[in-house]
Order: C-alpha cells, then structure tokens, then sequence
C-alpha cells in the first residue's frame, strides 16, 4: 500500500494551523520524502513515523519554506542513529549549499552514524526504487529574469532554480507543482495524470478555477496554502470547484491519503 502524508502545508508564512510545506510519499515501510519545511521531522512523528524510515529527501528548490526543516532532521538522525545512507536530491547548487548547511549547523558528517550524500538533479535525472519512478520538471518559480540578476549579483550562488515532479508508482500518475510563477508551468507534465498536486501560494483562486476546467483536471489537491487563506478551506474548494466536474480537495498538516 501506498500512501502521501501531508506533513506541513502552508508556503511561505506558516500559520497556527500549518507549518511549512512538505510531503512524504509512504511505501512498503520506507519512506520518500519531497520537501522539508520546518518541522518535517516532528511532524513525521506526530503522524506515527519514524524518520529513520526516510530513503530519500528530494527537493523542489532551497526556499526556506521548503527546506528550513533540513538541518533538523540531519540531527535528528544524528542523535536517533539511523543506520542507512541518507541521499538528498535537489537543484543545482545542492551539493554546495548542503556542505554550507552542515557547516552553519555545526553538523559534519564526521558525527553522524550514518553517510549523507548530496545530489543534484534535472530534467534528464529519473529516481527509480522499489516501484516508485519520479520525474523533474524545471518550473519558471525562480527560472526568471529577476532572479537571474540577483543570482549574477550574489556570485551565482543563489541557483535561481525550482522543479516540480511526475511520480509513477502502482499503475498511478502524480504531478506535484512544486512552487510556480503561474500554473502554466506544469502543463507539459499533466497527460494521464491521475492526482494533480497543485500550490497556492503564488496564484488567485479564480485562476486556478479557470485552470482546473481549460485542463480537465479530474483530481486537484491543493497545498501550499497562502496564510490568508489558512481557515478559508471550504471556500477556496468552492472557488476551485465550480463550474467542473472534476474533484478538488483542500490538504491539511497531517493528512494521509491512499493511492
Ligand atoms: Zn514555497
Ligand atoms: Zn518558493
């Protein structure tokens, strides 16, 4: 059986109701995680899981309110000794920024039982394991010309860069938006999707209606939820949904859905 738990679901600001954004996908025991907004790792735990269950972190790009919760759960692991290798797959400028990270936080691999490895992915990279298959795809988040420049003026050491993923497990097709500059960005990946994952922290309700009907989406889930609309649920499902047949659901911290 597989399942996605919906840890944290708020985006950038996080509210009493939801920490930042992250997602694990639960399969055969092991656990994949896709982001890792503060406090992921408590929030595995709230759920009944154990982060050592973790196989692998992937990354939608370095926004605080999708990785902050990293450092934690590297001492986490630390401190609870995970036996096995930990990978941790993101953008380009992964591998650099983890060594940053894990210096900033006093954490170096020297401490830890188990080995952290850092991997930087994109479009051509495909994970593969146990069944589960995830794909990349580059969105126009972070891929623009305001943030080219303050890239260049930085040393390019921000690596304006954000993806979102296509996940194939049991016969399914899951497109996660990851973050967006609109939902234009994830057309390419919709074909045969079966579960649309979709953000909303950087798009009006009433274009997203207008999205969800122009592409036929059949089955919205909708994260990442802009603070002002934290206990707005049912009328942000309303908005969605009107005017469609298609099935829209609004996530909570917390949520487990069956695959
Ligand atoms: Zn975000
Ligand atoms: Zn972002």
């Amino acid at each position: 059986m597989t399942e996605l738990l919906f840890l944290g679901t708020s985006a950038g600001v996080s509210t009493a109701n939801r920490h930042h954004c992250s997602m694990a996908i639960k399969r055969n025991g092991r656990l994949y995680l896709i982001d890792c907004g503060c406090p992921a790792s408590m929030l595995l735990k709230k759920m009944g899981e154990d982060p050592k269950a973790i196989d692998a972190v992937f990354l939608t790009h370095w926004h605080p309110d999708h990785a902050s919760g990293l450092p934690m759960l590297i001492q986490d692991l630390q401190l609870t000794y995970k036996p096995e290798t930990l990978p941790i797959y993101g953008p380009a400028g992964t591998v650099r920024k983890v060594g940053q990270l894990q210096r900033m936080f006093i954490i170096p691999q020297d401490i830890y039982p188990f080995q952290l490895e850092s991997h930087e992915y994109d479009e051509s990279f495909v994970f593969e394991r146990d069944g589960l298959r995830i794909e990349f795809f580059q969105t126009m988040h972070l891929n623009n010309e305001n943030w080219r420049k303050i890239d260049e003026r930085h040393g390019h050491e921000i690596a304006p860069v954000a993806y979102g993923m296509v996940l194939h497990l049991d016969g399914k097709k899951i497109v996660v938006s990851g973050d967006v500059l609109s939902s234009g960005d994830i057309v390419r990946a919709l074909p045969d999707a079966d579960l649309v994952i979709h953000e909303f922290g950087h798009i009006h309700p009433e274009k997203l209606n207008a999205f969800v009907k122009e592409q036929g989406i059949a089955n919205l889930l909708i994260t990442h939820i802009h603070h002002e609309w934290d206990l707005r649920a049912d009328e942000l499902k309303r908005i969605v949904s009107a005017g469609h047949a298609g099935d829209v659901q609004v996530a909570h911290d917390l949520m487990r859905l069956a695959i």
